[in-house]
């Protein structure tokens, strides 16, 4: 039960009619900006900015409980969210809480932008208490004013929220704020905030756009929230035919050699017409907000920096020109987001970089681990290395990295290639005690020294065979292994769009089991930033800045070595063959003797191996069950007999 004076108030609160100013008129009329605050002293100015008068105007409009602002930078969501704060205090005061990203950020708007406010608006002078301090009514996170308060909090700290009911909500930049491990969403923990006030509450987002919200994307943005509203674009006249139009990226036009610019203009989309930048600054004053789905409940706006009067056309295009020259996707994306203030196309949501959180959950197995039924390895060729992942795989997709390493030497030489026999003719020892062998191996032969690759390859059979990778979009992983008809290989096509999907869907798995990927404790750092050295976009895999993509690459090639042999013997038949293997291992005790102990292994790949006559039982058993293949090799056909090195 609500303590009947809490009650009271909140029906006094409801039943009092809403200001007669709305929020611009109120801005124009209190506010005043001191030479600290702004670049542009003085009075509110409101043909400076003129698309914020509608934002502001939607946001005190007692029609609107929600409204989403998904803007790029530069065209004042600090102030806006300011003289929201400024317009409640003075006219319907109220419980307010305001939520940002870090406590910082939220120390740094009460020291700064909250101060000014209240110390330069005329209304609002004698509304807070003067003594700034822990006891009193007026601190960085509390400031109390007669008839409300407003409550700042930093998303990273959400204890503050408890206890706190609100009828006004602002978050702001809520597409930098993460859930917190035993608290969940700051954004829903803030909008429960209201649910005292269900007649006149008010939650406004505001936030650069982070990336693009998709059917299968879970988590709250700015712009998933944006999409259920009304998508209102700031109209404006062209000069020259007089036709209302959004100003758009795709518009904008300039000549340029190199970062050079000349000749920057908008082109109108309907005369064609070259607007200049003096003539945007006098057409935006006439501009109005037009509604893309006025039917829908959400009022929503989205604005660039084009409309920007801290911004200028041909500030945008050499930005847009450096960040393009750079390549770097990160710079792309900044780009979008916060000076087009539009979300990055691609669901980003299984890139995010773990590459900490893979390397803290390394794990310690000193043989190949019990369940795993496969032993697969991917060679990648560099100018002056042999790079290679060894990865043991069991049921449902479960992968443990057994070894990844590096053969320097030039691979036109043989040395690197005697070094790599060594490797992929090796024997693994499995926790069951019987031993393992590679059983794919994949080399890449669409990189460097195609010709000395193709030299290790021939006469090497099925279990090593070459590869080639492509980018096409929507290219399955394996198809079937082609003859290539100058060497008489059989090589891979492999389809590493849909490869390096599948791996970063794995590397994003976080329970043992199906689809997980197991670490070995050798590895360092570096590699698991390898892992994350590329990013999808449009469907495509782009590298990420100037990272080494050796390892993400190995990984996609393991996937389709696995499938490969999948393809050959089931994962459930594997099971059965080496759960018979095992069973038939039977050890007489009559003759068990007293063996020295000896030191761990550090990994299966150094596991210290007794010579078998008949190495990886398990090998011997599929290969076994399968009629020889005869081999094409020009000029005339040979039986291959495995590990022919
Ligand atoms: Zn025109």
């Amino acid at each position: 039960m609500k303590p009947a004076k809490a009650l009271f108030s909140e029906v006094v609160d409801y039943l009092k009619p809403p200001p007669v100013l709305s929020l611009s008129e109120w801005v124009v009329a209190n506010r005043y900006f001191s030479a600290e605050e702004s670049s542009t002293p003085g009075p509110y100015n409101p043909n400076f900015a003129p698309f914020q008068i509608g934002i502001m105007d939607a946001i005190t409009n007692p029609d609107n409980e929600k409204i989403v602002v998904m803007a790029s930078t530069r065209i004042g969501k600090t102030l806006i969210v300011t003289n929201v704060i400024g317009y409640y205090a003075d006219l319907d005061p109220a419980p307010i809480l305001y939520m940002r990203p870090r406590d910082e950020d939220v120390k740094n708007f009460s020291k700064q932008e909250l101060n000014w406010l209240f110390a330069n608006t005329l209304s609002l002078q004698d509304k807070l208490a003067t003594n700034l301090g822990k006891e009193s009514s007026n601190t960085l996170n509390l400031k109390q004013f007669p008839g409300g308060s407003i409550k700042l909090i930093g998303s990273n700290s959400p204890a503050g929220l408890s206890g706190y009911a609100a009828r006004i909500v602002l978050i702001d930049e809520m597409d930098r704020m993460d859930p917190i491990p035993g608290f969940g969403n700051p954004v829903e923990l803030a909008e429960g905030r209201t649910t005292t006030f269900p007649h006149n509450k008010k939650i406004c987002y505001i936030s650069s756009p982070t990336i693009s919200h998709t059917a299968s994307s879970k988590k709250k943005t700015i712009h998933s929230i944006y999409l259920e509203s009304t998508q209102a674009l700031f109209n404006i006249p062209c000069p020259h035919c007089g036709t209302f139009q959004p100003l758009e990226w795709g518009n904008l036009r300039f000549g340029h050699c190199r970062v050079k610019l000349d000749d920057v203009y908008y082109e109108c989309f309907n005369c064609g017409g070259h607007i200049k930048e003096a003539q945007k600054k006098i057409a935006i004053r006439s501009g109005k907000w037009v509604d893309q789905y006025p039917e829908k409940a959400i009022k929503g706006f989205n604005i660039s920096q084009l409309y920007s009067p801290f911004s200028s056309f041909e500030n945008i295009a050499r930005e847009w020109l450096l960040v393009d020259k750079s390549k770097d996707i990160y710079s792309i994306m900044r780009f979008k987001n916060e000076v087009l203030g539009l979300p990055f196309e691609e669901d980003l949501g299984l890139y995010k970089d773990s590459s900490d959180v893979l390397y803290n959950r390394r794990e310690r197995y000193n043989l190949v681990p019990m369940p795993a039924l496969l032993l697969t390895c991917a060679v990648d060729t560099q100018d002056s290395w042999l790079d290679y992942t060894v990865a043991a795989w069991g049921m449902e997709r479960e992968c443990w990295i057994i070894k990844s390493g590096r053969i320097e030497g030039d691979p036109a030489m043989p040395g690197p290639w005697d070094a790599l026999t060594q490797v992929l003719t090796k024997d693994f020892k499995h926790e069951s005690g019987i031993n393992m062998r590679i059983e794919k191996v994949l080399i890449d032969t669409g990189g460097h020294k195609t010709q000395h690759v193709n030299k290790y390859l021939k006469g090497k059979g099925p279990l090593v065979q070459g590869i080639y990778g492509s980018s096409a979009i929507g290219k399955p992983i394996i198809t079937k292994a082609k003859r290539d008809t100058k060497t008489g290989l059989r090589k891979w096509e492999i389809g590493v769009n849909n490869a390096k999907t599948d791996i970063f869907q794995m590397l994003s798995t976080e329970k043992p089991g199906a689809l997980y990927i197991h670490f070995p404790f050798e590895l360092e750092e570096e590699y698991f930033k390898e892992l994350y050295s590329e990013i999808k976009i449009g469907g495509l895999f782009k590298q990420v800045g100037s990272r080494r993509n050796e390892k993400l690459d190995e990984l996609g090639y393991s996937l389709a070595a696995y499938y490969i042999c999948e393809k050959n013997c089931s994962m459930e038949k594997r099971k059965a063959i080496m759960d018979g293997v095992i069973k038939d291992m039977k050890v007489p005790e009559e003759i068990e003797e007293e063996v020295e102990p000896q030191e761990a292994p550090s990994s299966p790949f150094d596991a210290d191996l007794p010579t078998q006559a008949a190495p990886s039982p398990v090998l011997a058993a599929i290969q076994l069950e399968k009629p020889k293949r005869k081999q094409y090799i020009p000029g005339r056909s040979q039986v291959i007999t495995p590990y022919r090195f």
